[in-house]
């Protein structure tokens, strides 16, 4: 089987709410009827601003879900764990999701055996209140009027729809939005994954130039199992993709790397500082912390046992002006952290945990040659245990 496609759903209904055609969709909702998974998790839409994962059986919920949410930079991995390992599900996952997702089967806290992963290759998301402002600064609307947004060669599109005016639509370049410190989140423009290469499928726009067609790369055995199942129980077509279209997706991959790369150094402040300012920049923002544990309770890649001494937020309350709970994590997290930004998303106290962890897991994953979230295979280091999930377990 060739590696690279084009797919779309054959159901036109599917077709049309799909974000470029449905074939993640279609792929859901046919493994579903045909047993192929128990559950899905998929994304439901709340606003324009945000959704929220739900796990269901149901073929015409995952129907309702489809398109892609911008505004809902959640990661899914902690809802798979939660789920358990007994039974099959398909989920979507962005690069973040997939390498929470692998992180965790290496520490044998899913099987990934009974999990089908169809990537979907990320841009970015954005956090819904800066969306909400940067509708109303950038684009004069009034947020609770905007009905619909895109993303596309590098602009952001809003929908309005006020009372008595019709729709407006408006188009803004993201750079121009990101210089003002709007758009896409810290994380997302910092992130150099843009393509979900530890996933089984990995799907785009990226290399389609039809915006009814998926462009889909297989990356496993599971990956073409749920695609040849999609195709022979109907509900998928597809054709090969042409040769431009890999060329072209994989020159955008390279140019928005490069971006990203870019963006982490204008975004790295501590780095032109003094050793004791940089200390004073720690110390500052990590003082703040009022213990509340959100930033452990969120991260994809935070495995410990219930009860974990090291994290115990009792212990953390100690007498050093930077708990001992955040020193901990830093150094807990420095081989595995993926840089996804959910723990600062969920600060109620808005500490730098993106800049702060990268500052420290980069320099350390560099060191040790180590990508976490890639490659199943490989040992996480410094980690003793069997890697995945037993049978016997
Ligand atoms: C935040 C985001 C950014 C993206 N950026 C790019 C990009 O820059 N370049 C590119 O080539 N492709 C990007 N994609 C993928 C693209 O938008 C389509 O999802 C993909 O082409 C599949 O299209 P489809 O019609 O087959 O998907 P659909 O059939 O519409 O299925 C999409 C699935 O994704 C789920 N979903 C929606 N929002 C999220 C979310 N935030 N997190 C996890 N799952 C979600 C939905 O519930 C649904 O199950 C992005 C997707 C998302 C969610």
């Amino acid at each position: 089987m060739p590696r690279y496609y084009l797919a779309w759903a054959k159901d036109e209904r599917i077709r049309e709410k799909g974000a470029n055609g449905g074939f993640v969709t279609a792929t859901l909702v046919s493994a579903l009827e045909t047993g192929f998974i128990d559950a899905a998790l998929v994304v439901e839409k709340k606003s324009v601003y945000e959704g929220i994962p739900v796990l269901t059986s149901n073929p015409e919920v995952v129907k309702e879900c489809a398109g892609s949410l911008h505004g809902a930079p959640i990661n899914l991995t902690k809802y798979v764990v939660d789920y358990g390992a007994k039974k099959r599900i398909g989920l979507p996952t962005k690069p973040c999701d997939a390498r929470g997702i692998i992180e965790q089967a290496k520490r044998r806290q899913v099987n990934l055996d009974n999990i089908v992963m169809i990537g979907l290759n990320c841009g970015g998301t954005l956090h819904p209140l800066r969306m909400r402002e940067m509708a109303a600064d950038f684009f004069g609307f009034d947020p609770d009027a905007v009905v619909k947004e895109e993303i596309k060669e590098g602009k952001i599109c809003l929908v309005s729809k006020e009372e008595g005016m019709g729709e407006k639509e408006k188009w803004v370049k993201i750079d121009a939005l990101e210089q003002k410190g709007y758009g896409r989140r810290d994380a997302c423009k910092s992130c150099v994954t843009k393509i979900p290469t530890s996933a089984d499928l990995a799907c785009g726009n990226w290399g389609s130039n039809d915006t009814q067609k998926t462009f889909v790369e297989v990356l496993t055995e599971k990956g073409e199992a749920i695609l040849k199942n999609a195709i022979e129980s109907g509900y998928v077509e597809i054709e090969e993709a042409p040769g431009e279209g890999i060329e072209k997706r994989k020159q955008i991959e390279a140019g928005m790397q490069r971006l990203a790369e870019d963006w982490k150094e204008r975004m790295d402040e501590v780095s032109a500082l003094s050793r004791s300012e940089r200390l004073e920049f720690y110390v500052d923002a990590l003082k703040n912390c009022i213990g509340c544990g959100a930033c452990k309770e969120v991260c994809p890649v935070c495995a410990c046992e219930a009860g974990a001494k090291c994290l115990d937020m009792n212990d953390a309350r100690d007498s050093y002006v930077v708990s001992m709970y955040n020193m901990l994590r830093i150094f807990h997290l420095m081989d595995s952290c993926i840089g996804c930004g959910e723990c600062e998303d969920v600060c109620p106290v808005d500490i730098p945990l993106t800049l702060i962890h990268r500052r420290f897991s980069e320099r350390m994953q560099r060191h040790l040659g180590y990508t976490p979230g890639m490659d199943v295979k490989e040992r996480p280091p410094l980690y003793e245990t069997e890697l995945r999930w037993s049978a016997e377990e």
